[in-house]
């Protein structure tokens, strides 16, 4: 694996590859659920990049920036372990030049869900995603569902902005008890990790519902909520039942796609997950 830290010598590199280049974008801290998405590269593609930057311009200044988990030693060893060909590893001032106001346009989606509680969030995230596309120069990008509302934003963003890249979205890897692996998880104690898979429960128990036939999203709202309320340490951010397309609340449950989702904070640590139901699919 070879470490490339400047724009200049990527672009180096890069116009010198032919064939499929595979991305994924990290903050670092990597778990397996990165690690599958990378896998995911590696299968489909000649080449795999993988970045690592922890991106300013998504932390709002009351968020985690300067305590966001760090263990790039054994992110390089697990890297190398699985053969990718370049890790991409900027500083800020590699990304942002000290520019930190460009954006790519906003659209709709930007405002729901994750966007009503971290107004920022998704300005940094395509600023950073649009900014390492045009870097990277990928054919396919691959994106965790974990991150749903996301990977829907940069769908949008690669369609909108005619980038010539895949978007492959990969499953969400989980703990042994339906904990969603995430960096943030690190945060957590692991008496606070078991609480915390009480959301898969929840989410798991509207599926049920759903499958059994139940089409009105304030019962199902209601039942995942009551199931969180087993952990007092959680307090509910939003729970959302959206249509896929829009993420506008749906009033009942059609044949369309929906995005189930959550946020929750479990003592400080803010958490997320969700999973994508089509009845036309079950
Ligand atoms: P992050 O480092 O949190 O920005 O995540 C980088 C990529 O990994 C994003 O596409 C995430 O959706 C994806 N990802 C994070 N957690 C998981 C998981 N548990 N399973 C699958 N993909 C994930």
């Amino acid at each position: 694996m070879k470490t490339i830290k400047t724009v200049d010598d990527f672009l180096n590199w890069r116009k010198n590859q032919s064939g499929s280049v595979g991305f994924t974008p990290t903050l670092g801290a990597l778990h397996k659920g990165h690690l599958s998405l990378i896998h995911a590269s590696k299968k489909q593609c000649d080449l795999t990049v993988v970045s690592i930057f922890l991106n300013p311009t998504q932390f709002a200044p009351n968020e985690d920036l300067n305590s966001y988990p760090n263990t790039l030693e054994q992110d390089i060893q697990d890297l190398k372990e699985l053969d990718v060909d370049i890790l991409f590893l900027p500083t800020t001032e590699v990304m942002y030049q000290g520019v930190d106001d460009v954006s790519v346009p906003a659209t709709p989606l930007f405002a729901k869900l994750e966007g009503k509680s971290r107004s920022h969030f998704f300005y940094g995230v395509t600023t950073i995603v649009a900014k390492l596309f045009n870097v990277i120069q990928p054919t396919h990008a691959f994106f965790g569902k974990k991150d749903a509302q996301q990977l829907y934003i940069i769908k949008q963003m690669i369609k909108d902005m005619n980038y010539a890249i895949e978007l492959i979205p990969c499953p969400t890897i989980r703990d042994s008890n339906g904990l969603a692996l995430s960096s943030r998880n690190q945060y957590l104690t692991k008496k606070e990790q078991l609480q915390a898979s009480i959301i898969y429960t929840g989410l798991m128990r509207v599926k049920e519902e759903l499958e059994r036939g139940q089409k009105n999203p304030i019962i199902l709202k209601q039942s995942f909520e009551t199931i969180l309320h087993q952990i007092s340490a959680i307090k509910i951010d939003y729970i959302s039942i959206a249509a896929a397309a829009t993420l506008d609340e749906v009033v009942e449950i059609s044949n369309e796609t929906i995005l189930i989702s959550t946020a929750v904070f479990l003592n400080d640590v803010r958490l997320i997950d969700n999973f994508i139901y089509s009845s036309s699919i079950t």
